[in-house]
């Protein structure tokens, strides 16, 4: 069966602006938010200005909680949780949006800087699935933290102010390229040759050889107070250069560094600010690490959640294992990730009974996975029925999709680990074309419907 497109529910002009003002508010998060402790901060914000309480806080005043409160915990900077407390106990279950906050990205190595033929170069690491002759010839910018041995943190922004130097790979001339076009794309560009131009004078010191690495030694001291042992303990992410911007005519698209997850990520957290006192607590969980394997202290693999259920639990007087165990299993997710949007430019991929569609709003995925589903979280068919129940009663317009067709390939989320917890949970989220892509599109109306679920899941009274 067709689903609908959602843009006829915005037919009237003070109908569309609210999509388009929802999708404003978006765009210039996205432009200013390129990592995941960027978008951290910019939520923590957002929270405490909406009276979100840090965990911390509330632990060291000796508070106990009641239905209502808001309460947010932060790990590591990188991925963070945040609660409205709902009516029932917290062992009754949650009502949890989960979604990702990193992005994929070149990182720079430990061991960066080196002079090349007067030419200063940085040397990174790719992360995450990318193509990677997509990231030559574009102007770029450094994002990032470097920690000086002293406990300081200095934070790196360069490359986005219209007076800022940019940064970038460079790929070889047509006129010399007729051995590189007949290589085969994944080795067009390989990882090693990554490499980020950043500088090409010499300084003046006649006793020292890389004199033009010696100059930009010298910017980056005076500049930044960065010495280049520094970048042993640096996070520096080389990200595409420039804001999001609207995409097409009707500017019903908008293209973007960071979709994937960032465009799940907001709304979820938007959806929590919509929310009063809930029948069942609400969760927005944003995590780090998703495009790596969700690995590490700040991935969903991470004991944090977990660990901060069971604080919350002991504020509320429901301490143990045993509660925790039943807030888990008891608890429902939208595990929300990009979806692979239908492009007429590649219909061979997709089988279009079961791909999703730009403008037919929120997508559900019962499963993911690649060669017979391997590694998906398969939802369950009545929790399906539930949430097909929850979106129709708010008249929210969505659609169901695999990635791609059987066999072609595919790909995996956090939707399984918190399966593992014992949940009922689905993949969901925004369909998104270029998915990888140095810039990324998604529709508006996807983005704002997928709001308009977030609020109806959180609402939801079972
Ligand atoms: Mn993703
Ligand atoms: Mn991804």
């Amino acid at each position: 069966m067709e689903r609908k497109n959602a843009w006829e529910k915005y037919r009237e002009e003070s109908d569309k602006r609210q999509v388009f003002d929802f999708a404003e508010g978006y765009r210039q998060f996205l432009s200013d938010n390129k990592t995941e402790r960027e978008c951290c901060a910019f939520f923590v914000d957002k929270l405490k200005a909406a009276g979100f309480e840090s965990l911390e806080d509330v632990v060291s005043a000796g508070k106990t909680l009641k239905a209502g409160d808001k309460i947010y915990a932060v790990n590591k900077k990188k991925s963070l949780v945040c609660f409205i407390m709902g009516k029932q106990p917290i062992s009754a279950g949650m009502q949890i949006l989960g979604a990702h906050i990193d992005s994929p990205r070149m990182d720079l190595k430990q061991n960066p800087l080196y002079e090349d033929t007067d030419m200063v170069l940085l040397d990174t690491h790719y992360y995450g699935g990318v193509k990677k002759y997509q990231w030559v010839t574009l102007p770029l910018a450094l994002h990032g933290v470097v920690a000086k041995k002293d406990g300081t943190v200095i934070d790196v922004c360069i490359g986005e102010k219209e007076d800022d130097p940019v940064f970038g790979v460079s790929d070889l001339l047509i006129h010399l390229s007729d051995e590189q076009l007949t290589k085969k794309a994944n080795k067009v560009v390989e990882g090693e040759d990554l490499n980020v131009l950043v500088g090409s004078i010499p300084g003046v010191k006649e006793d020292e050889k890389e004199l033009v690495k010696a100059n930009i030694l010298n910017i980056l001291l005076d500049q930044y107070n960065i010495e280049e042992e520094d970048f042993l303990s640096a996070e520096i992410e080389v990200v595409p250069a420039g804001a999001a911007r609207d995409y097409g005519f009707d500017r019903s698209m908008i293209m973007g560094y960071g979709h994937d997850d960032r465009v799940c990520a907001y709304p979820s957290l938007m959806a929590m600010l919509q929310i009063d006192v809930p029948e069942y607590t609400s969760v927005c969980l944003l995590v780090d690490k998703e495009e790596i394997g969700s690995v590490g202290a700040t991935g969903m693999h991470s004991r944090f959640f977990e660990n901060t259920v069971a604080e919350l639990l002991a504020l509320t007087g429901e301490e143990g294992n045993l509660s925790l165990c039943r807030a888990l299993k008891n608890s429902k997710a939208l595990s929300s990730d990009v979806s692979a949007a239908f492009d007429p430019n590649y219909p061979s991929v997709m089988e279009k009974k079961n791909a999703a569609y730009f403008g037919r709003g929120m997508v559900f995925n019962k499963y993911t996975g690649s060669r017979g589903k391997s590694g998906s979280n398969d939802a369950n068919a009545e929790y399906v029925g539930e949430l097909r129940r929850i979106m129709d009663d708010a008249n929210v317009y969505f659609q169901t999709a695999e990635l791609g067709k059987v066999d072609v390939g595919g790909g995996g989320t956090i939707a399984y680990i918190l399966g593992n917890l014992d949940m009922d949970v689905i993949d969901s989220g925004v369909a998104v074309l270029n998915m990888h892509a140095p810039w990324e599109i998604i529709s508006k109306v996807d983005l704002y419907e997928a709001f308009l679920a977030y609020v109806a899941f959180l609402n939801f009274s079972r």
